[in-house]
């Protein structure tokens, strides 16, 4: 039976789009729409490995390139069954997917309080494919659900508990559906059930953060109430003191808005090193000895390191670490540089295997004397999406 489903990631100029097998995970499509409400609107897509690129109409917005993108698939004759939309703020409501009604919708608008710009593009992503796709399923899929396992240990602040009770300040944890993809990639490669299966898993790309798992439920998150807290990620700063914003404010003569911006689009590896946010970049000038660059991939690992560290305690029957993420996946020298610090542990890398495991092959990187296993596991939020949409159709 066809299992095709159109998996939709609306952002505030941006549509990424695919049509993924719920059963396998393969994408027969995927691409994405960009710059929308700009005039260079553009939309590039692959089919069957083939790109097409084309510009959208002057200013063309999410209507405009929904429509585009159901065209194309239309084109490509594939009869799909559901449509997933990745939707970043589901509360303390969504512990899981939800099918789209008024009720739901009504909840991502009240939750867009705390994502204001992914849930409010995610909205208007639902409604327009909503009059593209009338007589589908459309399911919500959350970026936080999967953290609503954590213990209340792990997710209240140290602040008055009014500020949770009356404002829902909490950590909420992101970038869920990766994680819930890493999990069941791990439980397949240690061939234990999934409610047995525990680990840290790492996902590091444009954004970062790490979840300790135990026994198949997430612990504990390093991302909070925003995506900005925990790791040194591309641009955003992760851990800090807290009084620095309004510190910063006084001192630069700043706005709150302004420093918002500073902390999550010009600080990270951006911000250390001078130069660039992309990790392939700072690799190649630190490898010339660019200071910047050196000294961001240090505090980038270190940080990293620490916080695998901490998960050690919140996860008594780990089986593995895992790296994923355009960074996890890619790097060795990132993966090498934040093991090492767990050699005193008995953790000890294979060159070869942690060189291997790059360019989507993934697999095991650790030597097998070493006390604890690491794995490299290519993610696929996608997969998820769909997996999770298929089962309202
Ligand atoms: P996003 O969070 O936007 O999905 P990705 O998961 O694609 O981001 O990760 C983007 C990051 O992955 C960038 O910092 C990029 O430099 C890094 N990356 C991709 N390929 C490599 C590579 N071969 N070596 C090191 N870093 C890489």
């Amino acid at each position: 039976m066809n299992k095709d489903v159109v998996v939709l990631n609306c952002g505030s100029s941006s549509v990424k789009f695919a049509i993924i097998d719920a059963v396998t995970g393969k994408a027969g499509l995927s691409g994405l729409a960009e710059s929308l409400g700009n005039a260079d609107a553009s939309l590039t897509y692959k089919l069957n490995g083939e790109k097409t690129s084309f510009s959208l109409t002057d200013n063309a917005g999410h209507t405009e390139a929904l429509n585009a993108i159901s065209k194309i698939i239309e084109d490509t004759g594939v009869k799909p069954i559901a449509v997933g939309h990745r939707v970043v703020h589901g509360g303390e409501k969504f512990k899981e997917a939800a099918l789209v009604n008024n009720e739901v919708l009504t909840a991502v608008e009240d939750y867009a309080s705390m994502a204001p710009l992914h849930n409010l593009a995610n909205l208007k992503g639902i409604v327009t494919a909503q009059k593209a796709y009338p007589n589908l399923p459309h399911v919500c899929v959350f970026d936080t659900s999967f953290f609503q396992s954590m213990p209340q240990k792990a997710y209240i602040y140290a602040l008055p508990m009014r500020l949770y009770k009356e404002h829902g300040i909490r950590r909420y944890g992101f970038h869920g559906t990766s994680h819930k993809f890493i999990l069941d990639s791990a439980a397949k490669l240690l061939d234990k059930p999934v409610e047995e299966t525990s680990i840290i898993s790492a996902h590091l790309g444009n954004g970062c953060s790490v979840t300790a798992i135990e026994k198949g439920k997430a612990v504990d998150t390093s991302l909070g109430f925003t995506p900005l807290e925990g790791l040194v990620m591309g641009t955003r700063c992760g851990d800090m003191d807290p009084s620095l914003p309004g510190t910063l404010q006084k001192k630069l003569g700043k706005t709150a808005d302004e420093i918002n911006d500073l902390l999550n689009k010009q600080s990270g590896l951006l911000g250390i090193s001078e130069l660039s946010n992309d990790c392939r970049t700072l690799e190649e000038e630190a490898e010339k000895g660019h200071e910047g660059a050196l000294l961001a991939i240090e505090i980038f690992c270190y940080r990293l390191a620490k916080y695998i560290a901490s998960y050690l305690i919140a996860t008594p029957s780990l089986d593995a670490i895992v790296f994923t993420g355009g960074i996890g996946e890619n790097s060795s020298l990132i993966r090498e540089t934040t093991m090492n610090y767990f050699a005193h542990l008995g953790v000890t890398l294979d060159e070869q295997k942690n060189l291997d495991a790059r360019f989507g092959k993934g697999g095991e990187i650790t030597s097998s004397s070493s006390s604890k296993t690491v794995f490299v596991v290519p993610t696929n939020e996608e997969w998820v999406i769909a997996a999770e949409a298929a089962t309202f159709a």
